[in-house]
């Protein structure tokens, strides 16, 4: 049965431009524009593509005249947001922000559903022509284009008003390539499908023996935004970031071009793909990664909080003695450590130890605990903590166990951002690291999630695979923050707008200024971080800016904050439009 329904207008609202033209000439053309394709010419794509072209109806459509529905609604209203909702969908996306209230489950029936910045239309990509198609028609139609995965970029780069969308979930093969020969790599190797999740590729790389770099939430799609922007993971201590391991890009370029990326064919691509960001460069069909035998592993956990110290005073004072002695165990024993620290409580939810044992791992943390139970008042024992020791002689079956069930519901409330701590950050000044970590959720409004981490160890066992643009400064960092705003969708939406404004212009400044010189992780941060360019891909970003232009001159690929992405600029209607700039 074909998916492509034209009737979804008659269904839902689509915003019409009043003027029927766009604002300048080479302005992409989005829906009742002059310029906008006519059904016919939507019609012969969808034959072109064997009938898998989709028409966006939005899922929240239900809750909206004249589709309302009671029970869906109420029922879509519980799951709203959460990966499994969101990621079978062709259009839909996580970042609330980019949402805009246009069409969710939260507003009331009366007000029209209406398309806002969702993609247009999605093609169900199934093959690298799906791929070619969708890039002619969108060229020759002067519209905008996007690639569609999980949709979990903070950013919204995944979706886009007016768009045709290259939905990329259903490339989801993997293959297990026992030896992997090349000039730079000879040993075990996956090659997966672009729709892939960590997850899933974590799982099949264990039912084969191996380990690979995944991060910890088990729905990003590992070959999309997350190596394409790095990737961070429990294991990066050991191998390095999501990026450092990869061998083999397939991609296709905007021109059309079926072509793989090696450290040595089509080099600068694959080293722009290799963490320069998603979505940017080419469509990702496939990535082919190193993987590593698995092998003994512990994880720990704990918690405590302003009772269990005895105060708040001794919460902060805990948390900072926290930091001084997990630093050592990330730093010296490749250690990575995920916890998530609100003005009450710090949750230790997952320190994954590689090579340690229940027994090796309870010594480690000896040092850490005694200081928590001395130095605090509150007397912060093994007990109070509620330490938890586990071990496995398998990466995943621990990681399933024991974090997989708390990161699987992980979703992107409207306002985020994020920042490094380096390693000098601490060494400078600890004190005025954990005053502002205090200070961004001092009042209740924000909680900090942090992941511990250091790539560059002295138990990291390989090097990267090849030089890549793997950001500079996450080499340096220890902690990966992102502070995230509490949200209810009981609020209402100008709360969003306060809670922006008091991230990009109080928490975030404070947090700057007890970080010099320490960046964000460029997959994990707020769209309206100043000096994007620098802070989220540093000295990479001019050899990337070139090689943006020469796979992509015309600019097809756009996301928010992506490399080139300042030659765009969105007009009031959501229309993009040459900024000007270079
Ligand atoms: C709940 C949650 C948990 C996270 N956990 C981690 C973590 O543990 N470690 C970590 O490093 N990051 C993590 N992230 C950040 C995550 O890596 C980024 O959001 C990433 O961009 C998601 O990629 P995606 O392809 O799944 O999502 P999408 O939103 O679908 O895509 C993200 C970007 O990649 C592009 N893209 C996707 N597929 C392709 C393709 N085939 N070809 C070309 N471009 C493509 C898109 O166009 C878009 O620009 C997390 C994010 C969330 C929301």
């Amino acid at each position: 049965m074909s998916l492509f329904i034209l009737s979804v207008f008659s269904l839902i609202t689509v915003v019409v431009d009043a003027t029927l033209g766009s604002t300048h000439a080479s302005c992409r053309n989005i829906p009742g524009d002059a310029g906008w394709p006519a059904p016919s010419a939507w019609n012969q794509l969808n034959q072109t593509l064997d009938g898998r072209l989709i028409a966006t109806i939005p899922l929240a459509h239900v809750c909206h005249e004249p589709t309302y529905s009671g029970t869906e609604c109420t029922n879509l209203q519980h799951a709203w947001d959460t990966p499994e909702i969101m990621i079978p969908q062709p259009a839909e996306f996580m970042a609330s922000w980019f949402q805009n209230q246009s069409c969710t489950p939260f507003t009331d029936e009366s007000t029209q559903c209406e398309l806002g910045n969702y993609a247009s239309y999605s093609i169900n990509v199934s093959s690298p022509s799906d791929v070619v198609s969708g890039l002619a028609f969108a060229q020759e139609q002067n519209i905008r284009l996007v690639i569609k995965n999980t949709g979990h970029d903070f950013y919204g780069k995944s979706t886009g008003k007016g768009a045709l969308s290259l939905w990329v979930h259903n490339l989801d093969s993997k293959q297990i390539i026992p030896s992997y020969n090349s000039s730079h790599y000879n040993g075990p190797a996956v090659k997966i499908g672009a729709g892939v999740s960590g997850g899933d590729a974590a799982a099949f790389a264990s039912q084969h023996g191996y380990r690979i770099v995944a991060g910890s939430c088990p729905t990003v799609a590992l070959a999309g935004g997350y190596t394409q922007g790095g990737g961070h993971s429990y294991l990066t201590g050991l191998y390095g970031f999501g990026a450092d391991n990869v061998l083999e890009w397939e991609v296709v370029t905007t021109d059309g071009k079926h072509v793989v990326a090696t450290p040595t064919q089509n080099s600068d691509l694959y080293w722009a793909l290799s963490g320069g960001g998603g979505g940017t460069y080419g469509f990702v069909i496939s990535m082919t990664s190193r993987v590593f035998p698995d092998g003994q592993i512990a994880i720990s956990t704990m918690t405590f909080n302003v009772t269990t110290a005895g105060g708040v005073e001794e919460f902060w004072d805990a948390v900072k003695v926290f930091h001084t002695y997990l630093q050592p165990l990330v730093d010296d024993h490749g250690m990575v450590a995920e916890y998530l620290i609100s003005n009450e409580t710090l949750d230790l939810f997952g320190m994954m130890a590689p090579g340690f044992t229940r027994a090796s791992l309870t010594q480690a943390m000896d040092p850490m605990i005694a200081a928590l139970s001395k130095n605090v008042s509150g007397g912060l024992t093994a007990e109070k903590v509620n330490l938890t020791v586990a071990d496995g002689d398998g990466y995943y079956n621990l990681y399933a166990a024991i974090v997989e069930p708390l990161t699987l519901q992980d979703t992107i409330p409207p306002v985020n951002g994020g920042r490094f701590v380096s390693r000098e950050n601490m060494a400078a000044n600890a004190s005025a690291v954990n005053a502002a970590l205090r200070a961004a959720t001092a009042n209740g409004a924000f909680t900090v999630a942090v992941t511990a981490l250091n790539s560059e160890g002295p138990s990291r066992a390989v090097p990267a695979i090849a030089d890549n643009a793997m950001q500079p400064a996450f080499k340096d960092a220890f902690m990966s923050v992102i502070i995230t705003a509490d949200w209810s969708w009981e609020n209402s939406w100008a709360e969003a707008a306060v809670l922006q404004d008091e991230f990009i212009n109080v928490v975030l400044p404070n947090l700057e200024a007890a970080t010099p010189n320490a960046a964000a992780y460029n997959n994990e941060a707020n769209w309206q971080q100043p000096e994007w360019q620098q802070n989220f891909y540093g000295s990479t970003y001019d050899r990337l800016l070139s090689i943006k232009h020469t796979y992509d001159p015309n600019g097809t690929l756009y996301g928010l904050t992506a490399v080139g992405s300042e030659a765009w600029s969105q007009d009031a209607d959501g229309r993009l439009c040459p900024s000007g700039a270079v």
